[in-house]
């Protein structure tokens, strides 16, 4: 617990800037991905918000279809966590390098899943979909 206050306290600014940029962009444009605002196609990312949702509701199929990612990433986050906050590991060592090939993995799965995702579904169904209403697509249609 005491690590944990101790990381907010470190991030609190990078937490609150994240956060109130989100609820802007939800405001504004009902869609909290940059990505799609701007360009009007999915990022890698797009979907987890949904699928986050659908588990928490218990529909783990629903869950996987809006992105496959999400449970790997939750188990990767506990293990973080435990590691962090339950052993108290700092960031460094060992630990640093850890979390950092567990973090590159990811981010290679992330573009194989985006990259498969946007060769079979898009521009299919969500979240897979074309913003029409994209800024990119708006500035064209002058
Ligand atoms: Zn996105």
């Amino acid at each position: 617990m005491k690590l944990l206050l101790k990381d907010i306290r470190k991030y609190y600014i990078a937490i609150i800037i994240t956060v109130l940029s989100l609820t802007v962009l939800h405001i504004v444009f009902h869609n909290v991905c940059l990505f799609k605002i701007l360009f009007g196609i999915p990022c890698a990312a797009c979907g987890l918000t949904r699928a986050g949702i659908y588990l928490l509701q218990g529909n783990v199929t629903a869950s996987v279809r809006m992105h496959p990612l999400l449970l790997p990433v939750l188990v990767e986050m506990t293990v973080y966590c435990f590691l962090r906050y339950g052993k108290g590991y700092e960031y460094r060592g060992k630990f640093k390098r850890y979390t950092q090939g567990v973090l590159l993995i990811t981010l290679i799965l992330m573009f194989v899943v985006y990259f498969y995702r946007m060769y079979k579904v898009f521009p299919g169904e969500a979240p897979m979909d074309y913003n029409w209403y994209c800024l990119f697509h708006l500035y064209h249609l002058k």
